[in-house]
Order: C-alpha cells, then sequence, then structure tokens
C-alpha cells in the first residue's frame, strides 16, 4: 500500500469530487458552522432512527429550544410531540432534557469542548462528543457510525467488530489532519454507493484503494468481515443506555 498520507489524500480527493462536496481542505467551519449544542441534542435524537426524522425533529424543537436554558426549562410533556418520529421519544425527551440541564448548571449554558467532559453528559456517548467536537467546534475527532464503520472494513483499513473499536483503530491509522473530512465523506458514501446492502462497486470512485472492490474486480472472495453482528439485548439498545450511547 502506498503511504498513508498518499492514501488519504487521494480518498478524500476522489469522494470530494464524486459528491462535488468542494475542497475538504477548506477549514471545516468556515464553510459549515453548526450551533455546539443542537449538534449534541441533534446527535442524541439521532439515535436508532433515519436521518429524515432527526431532520424534521429537530428543526421543530430547536424553534422552540434551541438553547441549554430553554430546553432545561421545557417539561417532557412539551418535548414529546416535537420529536415523536424519531423514535422511543419518551426516554429521549427526559435525555435531552436532563443533558440541556447539566450544560446549564455545570458548564454556565456552554458545551464543555473536550471529549472527556462531553462524555459525562447524560446520553452524550463516543460518537455523539466526537460529533460536537468536528460539527461544532471544528477539533479534530472522528464520529464513527454505521457508515464509518462499515466502510472503514469494506476498505481493509481497520478490522473491528465495534464502531469504538473503529474509531481507536482509526486514530491510530488515519493522519490527524484528515479526520475532519472523513466522517462526512465517507457517510455521503455509505448512503449512495458503499450501502449496507449491495455496495455499487462498479461505479464506486476509491474501488482501487478498497480491498472488498479490490477482491471482487479479481473475483476473488472479498475478506471476512470482522464485524459480524452481534446478539444484543433490546433493553440494552435503547437510547440512552450504556451499549447504545453514541
Ligand atoms: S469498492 Fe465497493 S466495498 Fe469498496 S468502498 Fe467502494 S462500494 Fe464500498
Amino acid at each position: 500500500m502506498t503511504d498513508p498520507r498518499t492514501y488519504w489524500e487521494t480518498l478524500m480527493d476522489r469522494l470530494s469530487a464524486f459528491y462535488r462536496t468542494g475542497d475538504w481542505r477548506t477549514p471545516y467551519l468556515r464553510e459549515h458552522a453548526e450551533d455546539p449544542f443542537q449538534v449534541m441534542i441533534g446527535t442524541i435524537l439521532s439515535q436508532r432512527t433515519r436521518d429524515e426524522a432527526t431532520d424534521v425533529a429537530s428543526a421543530r424543537l430547536f424553534r422552540r429550544y434551541p438553547d441549554a436554558p430553554r430546553l432545561a426549562g421545557a417539561r417532557p410533556a412539551q418535548i414529546e410531540p416535537l420529536i415523536r418520529e424519531t423514535g422511543f421519544y419518551h426516554t429521549k425527551a427526559r435525555l435531552i432534557r436532563a443533558c440541556a440541564a447539566e450544560v446549564l448548571a455545570r458548564f454556565g449554558g456552554e458545551v464543555p469542548k473536550t471529549y472527556e467532559e462531553l462524555t459525562t453528559l447524560p446520553g452524550v456517548g463516543p460518537k455523539t462528543a466526537n460529533c460536537v467536537l468536528v460539527f461544532g467546534y471544528g477539533i479534530p475527532a472522528i464520529p464513527v457510525d454505521t457508515h464509518v464503520h462499515r466502510i472503514a472494513n469494506r476498505l481493509g483499513v481497520v478490522r473491528t467488530r465495534t464502531p469504538e473499536e473503529t474509531e481507536a483503530r482509526l486514530r491510530q491509522v488515519v493522519p490527524e489532519e484528515y479526520w475532519i473530512p472523513l466522517n462526512p465523506l465517507l457517510v455521503q458514501h455509505g448512503q449512495n454507493v458503499c450501502r449496507p446492502i449491495g455496495p455499487r462497486c462498479g461505479e464506486c470512485p476509491i474501488v482501487e484503494l478498497c480491498a472488498t472492490g479490490r477482491a471482487l474486480r479479481a473475483g476473488r472472495a472479498p475478506p471476512r468481515a470482522a464485524d459480524r453482528p452481534r446478539r444484543r439485548r433490546a433493553a440494552a439498545r435503547r437510547p440512552g443506555s450504556n451499549r447504545s450511547r453514541r
């Protein structure tokens, strides 16, 4: 394999050109500034639901409660109808209100800027903390969702079973200058081409960089995935439970 810088730069260039996202080298916040509080709450709402449902519910919620003081002052019964389509809305309403209340009480209403502090907040797990760092503050981190986890394994740059393992391994193998744009590009790729079932390798702009794509082209079996689904108890998958904290 080529050296890591050349590999990741080529991958980013090809995906950016394919999805016409502009130059990924542009400092992220210059073009995409997002409110850290809304990134955090929106990411909690996105647990175990579709992106479209999250977008609708987040827009409705933030029109009424755009910041920590206002959301902390709301009752769950006022929040629930606004986020109903994201599923688990009783749990999520209590979770996001508790999260807002702690941001207010412990951090003066300002979302903290470190992974360690963020992950002490209710409902905030590794993925949510990393999303706040990247999309709210422009601080290098690697949010790993199902798309990033799946594609990294298919590329062959990691061989991991869980998103947490993938994040730890990616932090070792991806040079830091590529961390911020990595998630947005891989998520876009996962939604459009490298889909969970039936990846469109024939249309993929990074097929030469991908162990799975190269194997399929050569008529060989792709590398065996390490991320075989593992059985989880239903209770452990509810938003806010330890196993589902993202
Ligand atoms: S070649 Fe196939 S498996 Fe590899 S990234 Fe592209 S679509 Fe995904």
